[in-house]
């Protein structure tokens, strides 16, 4: 039978690095919290493993800007180089179905959601990293962008840290599957209003 009652929007940002992928992997073990990954769209080269169609959609800058033109994105950001963004109807469609719609994305496209959509379903979450010293360990170990690339994200890393007390909830990851305990104990506290 379907679920009656709408579906969370829950937002989870925080700097590139920080670990957002791998803390909403281990979330997304526990069906109880009703989860599903809302697959953006990027302009971004796929990294090796990733898929099309399961990390991202990956697209050309001409598809997507007219993805922008015909206001298919419930939100989206140019990051470092290349365009995010989180296509709308299908955001929609789950949570009409009662499924609790997870977003991982960066700040300048968790403000636009923020902004957008007001109602009392919406769960923002901001994951910090333990020290800046720790993110740039982190980037630095995927091995998978030029020196340019990785200054670029540890300078926005900074900016992006000062916005945290926008969002209703600050989650230190530290370690993993205690962030991720935080993070469930949030969203079924929500669950549960
Ligand atoms: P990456 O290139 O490391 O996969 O992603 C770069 C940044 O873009 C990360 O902080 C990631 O969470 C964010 N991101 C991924 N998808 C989206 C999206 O749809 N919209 C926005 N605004 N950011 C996204």
């Amino acid at each position: 039978m379907e679920n009656s009652k709408r579906g969370l929007l829950i937002v989870l940002s925080g700097p590139s690095g920080v670990g957002k992928g791998t803390v909403r992997k281990v979330l997304f073990k526990d069906p109880s919290l009703n989860l599903v990954y809302s697959i953006s769209m990027t302009t971004r080269n796929p990294r090796k493993k990733e898929q099309e169609g399961k990390d991202y959609f990956f697209v050309t800058k001409e598809e997507f800007e007219k993805g922008i033109k015909n206001e298919q994105f419930l939100e989206y950001a140019f990051f470092v180089g290349n365009y995010y963004g989180t296509p709308k109807n299908y955001v929609e469609r789950l949570r009409n179905e009662g499924k609790n719609v997870f977003l991982e994305i960066e700040v300048e496209g968790a403000r636009q959601v923020l902004e957008k959509c007001k109602d009392e379903d919406v769960v923002s979450i901001f994951l910090l990293p333990p020290s800046l010293e720790e993110l740039e360990r982190r980037i630095r170990g995927r091995k998978s962008e030029s020196e340019e690339i990785i200054q670029e994200r540890l300078m926005k890393a900074r900016r992006e840290i000062g916005l945290k007390d926008r969002y209703q909830y600050a989650v230190m990851n530290k370690n993993i599957q205690k962030a991720a305990k935080e993070i469930a104990q949030i969203i079924r506290s929500r669950m549960d209003k």
